[in-house]
């Protein structure tokens, strides 16, 4: 599964990078960032923290 990383973290009230998988219905349309493929949200987000977003977390929806 492809995961993506929302850029845009003033829509969110935390200020968080939400991650989305790409067939969550709430997935980001624009200023997002693909996290690559991996097997689960955990390795998306670890991955993710790794690149500096160290404010990643998974969308309630789909992950
Ligand atoms: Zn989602």
């Amino acid at each position: 599964m492809e995961y993506l990383l929302i850029l845009d973290t003033t829509k969110n009230p935390n200020k968080k990078n939400g991650v989305h998988t790409s067939v969550c219905s709430n997935r980001p349309t624009s200023f997002y960032m693909s996290l690559g493929d991996w097997d689960n949200e955990e390795q998306a987000i670890i991955h993710a923290k790794r690149r500096g977003y160290t404010k990643a977390e998974s969308c309630a929806k789909c992950c």
